[in-house]
């Protein structure tokens, strides 16, 4: 199984190519833009609480046999939130003061 390279922002819902390096993703592939995690959502994953890691680059070139973006292509489809901003804010507002490794 390899990551899930999803396309787009799950809040802003902006594209997030494979190479884009403003993705970021928690621990389930939760995948929002940089942006986002850092003015909405103050690095707390409003899905499951974790915190965020810059989203790492699948290699276009197949440097080893097998393995590369055209062989292992990224997701297509898109992800959206299902919770409204409010209670996105507030989420974020609970959890913000604990680094996520202690969350
Ligand atoms: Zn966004
Ligand atoms: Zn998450």
């Amino acid at each position: 199984m390899a990551l899930e390279l999803r396309p787009n922002c799950e809040y802003c819902d902006t594209d997030l190519p494979p190479a884009s390096p403003d993705a970021r993703i928690c621990s389930y592939e939760c995948t929002f833009c940089a942006t986002c995690v850092e003015t909405k959502l103050s690095n707390v994953c409003p899905n499951c609480g974790g915190g965020f890691q810059p989203r790492p680059i699948r290699p276009r070139g197949e440097w080893r046999p097998g393995l590369s973006l055209a062989l292992r292509p990224a997701s297509t489809e898109r992800h959206h939130l299902s919770y409204d901003t409010d209670d996105i804010a507030a989420f974020a507002e609970r959890l913000r003061g604990t680094p996520p490794e202690e969350r």
